[in-house]
C-alpha cells in the first residue's frame, strides 16, 4: 500500500453538491448522538488491535484523527459524515441492567448478556483478536466493580454472516466449549449458509468486499471514512465453532423459548431477510429486544455490492411486522448487532422505528414491481424511484449501507433476472470486444478523452466514468484515460451518501492510479473447513474442478471412507464424468477405481492444500485400495493451477481471455 496516496481535492461541483445536503436533511436532530453515547462506561482509548505477530487488525485511532470537526470536509457527503461520526463512538456501553455492548471494536457489535452464573455472548465479531479485546473491556469493567471475571455460559449467533461469528474463538476456545458443554445457539440453517456464503463464491466476494468496505484504502477525508454499518472490516483470525443448538420456528408463529443459564429467551426466526438464516429475540427479564441485523440505523442491502444471493424485501418487511406484534409493545429497549440502541423514551419510539423500516422494504418491493409491470427495467426504475418523505426524513431509513438505487435493481433481479428483455442486450459483446469498437466509432481515444474532459469540467462525473471505461478497456495502457476515469470516480465517491458506493468509487480510482496492491484480509484458515459437511467439501471441489480438462478425460470413480472426529464413519461414492462432479452419500460403488480410507482431519488438510495428495499416501494418512493413479488424477483436477482462484483479480481493467 502506498502511504503517500492522498486523493485529489473536491471540485467546485462536488463542494456545491455536498453543501446542498445540509439544506435537505434534519441535522439539528441530535437524538442519535445522545443514544450512541448513552450508557457509555469509562473513556477507554480508541482501540488499536494487533494480532500475535504485531500486525494491526483493527484501527480506530486513525479515523478519529480526521473525524473531529462538526462540519464535513468537502470530500465527504455530510450525511455520510454524520453516520461516520456516530460510528466513531466506541467502547463499552450499558444497554440496560444486565446487557452491555462493545461497539467500535470491529464492523459489528458484540453484545454481552448477564445470565445466572456468567454471561452470554451475542455475535463475537469478525476476528478473534477483536472479540478477545472486546470481552476484556467488559471483564475489566466488572473486575473494577469488585466482581469476579465472568464465565461465558453460552454464545448466540444472530445470523450467518461472518461479522457475527468469526471471532468466536476470541471469547471461548473450542476445547473449553467442548469440555464445559457451552451451548452455541444459531438460527436453523446457519451452518449451511455460513459456509456456502464464504466458500463457494468466497474468493470473488472477498475481492469485491475490498471495494465495498474499502479496507485496502488508506483512511482519510479523501479516502476511506466509514462502511455505514460500522467503520470497516477487521483483518484478524477468523474462527467458527459449529452451533450445538439450531433454533427452529414454531408452527403457530409464536416465539420459540429456550433457557440458557437460567435466562429465558424468546426467539423469532426470520429466514430470508437480511441473511438466509437469521433470528430476532427478546429477553423478558430485561425487557430488551435484539433485532439482529434486521433493523439497524440505515437502509440495508437487498443485494450486497460484494455479491450474494439477492434478498427478499417482502419477507423482510413481514418479519419486521411480526416483531412489532410479538415484542414491540413490551420491549423497553431495542438493540441490534450494528449501531446504537433505541430506548422507549416515548411510548411509540420503538414501534415507529420498526414500522418505518417495515414500510421501507415493503415500498421498495411493491413499487418496483408496480413499475416492472409497466415495462420499466431496473436501471430505469432506479433512476426515477422516490420514497415518501416520511421515510426519507428519518436518518435510520437513509442509505448508508444499501441504497434505494441498488436495492431497486435488486428487486428487479429477484423477480425478473439479469435480462432486460431488449434483444439488443441479449447477446452483447463483452467490454474487451466492444470497447475498441466504441472508441474507434467515436473518433479515437484522444477525441473521446477531449470531450470527456469537457464533461468532467462541467461536473458530469457519472457520464465521464461510463464513457472513459471504453477507452480504458480498449487501451489498458492509456494512462490519461485511466487518470480521467479515476478523477471522475473519485468525485462520485466524495458525493456519495452510501458508504459502500463511496468505497467502490474510491477503490476504483485507487486501482486505476496505483494498480492492484496486495492486500491483507481476514484469514479463515481451517476453522471454516472443519465446520463443513462432507457434501459441502465435495461441492467445494466441484467449484474448483478443472471442468474442461476433466471433460476431455475419462471417468473417475472414488469411494471415500472417512473416520469422523466423533468416531463415526462417513461413506460416499464420488464420480467425475463429463467434466462435472456428482456423488452419493452413504453408498460405495463396487466397481470404483479406488477406495480411500482416511481421517476427517486428513481430508480437511487435503481440501485446503496444506497436505499434498502424494505425501498423504506416503505418510500412510490415506490408504488406497485400487488405482493410485486415479486418486492422483482426481487431485490434479481440483488442486492444479486452473483450480486456484485469483484473489486479486482486476475489476476496473480488462481480464485476459479464458482458456478452456
Ligand atoms: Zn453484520
Amino acid at each position: 500500500m502506498c502511504g503517500c496516496y492522498e486523493g485529489k481535492p473536491a471540485t467546485s461541483a462536488t463542494i456545491e453538491a455536498n453543501g446542498k445536503v445540509y439544506m435537505t436533511l434534519p441535522f439539528s436532530d441530535r437524538q442519535d448522538f445522545e443514544d450512541a453515547q448513552r450508557g457509555r462506561l469509562g473513556d477507554p482509548s480508541p482501540p488499536l488491535i494487533r494480532n500475535s505477530e504485531g500486525r494491526v487488525v483493527w484501527d480506530m485511532p486513525s479515523y478519529l484523527a480526521f473525524e473531529q470537526d462538526a462540519m464535513a470536509p468537502d470530500s465527504i457527503n455530510p450525511s455520510l459524515y454524520r453516520q461516520a461520526k456516530l460510528n466513531d463512538i466506541c467502547g463499552l456501553f450499558q444497554v440496560t441492567d444486565g446487557i452491555y455492548q462493545v461497539r467500535g471494536y470491529d464492523l459489528s457489535n458484540m453484545t454481552i448478556v448477564e445470565s445466572d452464573n456468567g454471561i452470554i455472548i451475542i455475535d463475537p465479531l469478525i476476528s478473534c483478536e477483536c472479540a478477545e479485546a472486546a470481552l476484556e473491556l467488559y471483564q475489566e469493567y466488572r473486575v473494577q466493580q469488585g466482581w469476579e471475571r465472568q464465565t461465558v455460559m453460552g454464545v448466540i449467533y444472530t445470523h450467518s454472516h461472518i461479522d457475527h461469528f468469526g471471532g468466536v474463538e476470541g471469547v471461548i476456545s473450542a476445547a473449553e466449549a467442548t469440555a464445559r458443554g457451552t451451548p452455541i445457539l444459531a438460527p436453523d440453517g446457519f451452518l449451511e449458509e455460513a459456509v456456502s456464503e464464504n466458500v463457494y463464491a468466497g474468493p470473488a466476494m472477498g475481492r469485491r468486499a475490498q471495494y465495498m468496505y474499502g479496507a485496502p484504502l488508506p483512511k482519510g477525508p479523501r479516502l476511506q471514512v466509514d462502511a455505514g454499518l460500522g467503520k470497516t472490516q477487521s483483518t484478524g483470525r477468523i474462527s467458527l465453532l459449529p452451533p450445538t443448538l439450531n433454533i427452529c420456528a414454531q408452527d403457530d408463529g409464536q416465539p420459540t423459548v429456550h433457557v440458557v443459564d437460567g435466562l429465558e429467551i424468546h426467539f423469532q426466526l426470520t429466514p430470508n431477510t437480511e441473511a438466509p438464516a437469521e433470528m430476532n429475540f427478546y429477553f423478558p427479564r430485561y425487557h430488551a429486544l435484539c433485532m439482529a441485523e434486521n433493523a439497524t440505523h440505515n437502509l440495508h442491502n437487498l443485494l450486497t455490492l460484494r455479491g450474494a444471493k439477492v434478498r427478499d424485501a417482502l419477507s423482510w418487511s413481514k418479519y419486521l411486522d411480526q416483531a412489532i406484534e410479538l415484542f414491540g409493545r413490551e420491549a423497553q429497549v431495542l438493540f441490534a448487532q450494528h449501531h446504537w440502541p433505541r430506548w422507549r423514551d416515548t411510548p411509540e419510539r420503538l414501534v415507529d422505528y420498526l414500522a418505518k423500516q417495515r414500510d421501507l422494504y415493503r415500498y421498495l418491493n411493491d413499487q418496483t414491481l408496480r413499475m416492472i409491470n409497466k415495462g420499466y427495467t431496473g436501471i430505469q426504475i432506479a433512476e426515477q424511484f422516490q420514497l415518501p418523505e416520511s421515510l426519507t426524513s428519518e436518518w435510520y431509513c437513509r442509505g448508508y449501507y444499501g441504497s434505494v438505487s441498488h436495492d431497486v435493481k435488486a428487486v428487479y433481479q429477484r423477480y425478473i433476472g439479469w435480462f432486460d428483455g431488449n434483444p439488443a442486450d441479449l447477446w452483447e459483446l463483452p467490454p474487451e470486444q466492444s470497447a475498441p469498437l466504441y472508441v474507434s466509432y467515436m473518433g479515437g481515444a484522444d477525441e473521446v478523452l477531449r470531450r470527456a474532459q469537457e464533461a468532467f469540467d462541467s461536473g458530469e462525473y457519472r457520464w465521464v466514468a461510463q464513457v472513459t471505461k471504453h477507452v480504458v478497456y480498449a487501451e489498458p495502457e492509456n494512462s490519461a484515460a485511466k487518470e480521467l476515469q479515476a478523477d471522475a470516480l473519485e468525485q462520485l465517491g466524495y458525493q456519495a451518501e452510501t458508504s459502500t458506493w463511496r468505497n467502490f468509487f474510491l477503490m476504483g480510482a485507487y486501482e486505476l492510479r496505483s494498480g492492484i496492491q496486495s492486500s491483507v484480509s481476514a484469514n479463515a484458515g481451517l476453522s471454516l473447513v472443519q465446520a463443513m459437511t462432507l457434501e459441502q467439501l465435495f461441492d467445494g471441489w466441484g467449484v474448483r474442478l478443472d471442468g474442461p480438462l476433466a471433460g476431455k478425460g475419462g471417468r473417475i470413480a472414488l469411494n471415500w471412507i472417512v473416520a469422523e472426529r466423533d468416531a463415526s464413519t462417513s461413506r460416499a461414492r464420488l464420480l467425475v464424468e463429463n467434466g462435472a462432479i456428482s456423488y452419493v452419500l452413504n453408498k460405495l460403488e463396487l466397481t470404483a477405481d479406488a477406495t480411500l480410507l482416511l481421517a476427517r482431519e486428513v481430508l480437511e488438510q487435503l481440501w485446503v492444500g496444506q497436505l499434498s495428495p502424494m505425501a498423504a499416501v506416503e505418510q500412510g494418512l490415506v490408504q488406497i485400495a485400487g488405482s493410485e493413479g486415479q486418486y492422483a488424477a482426481f487431485f490434479a483436477l481440483v488442486n492444479g493451477p486452473a483450480s486456484q482462484p485469483n484473489p486479486q483479480f482486476p475489476i476496473v481493467t480488462p481480464l485476459p481471455p479464458i482458456t478452456w
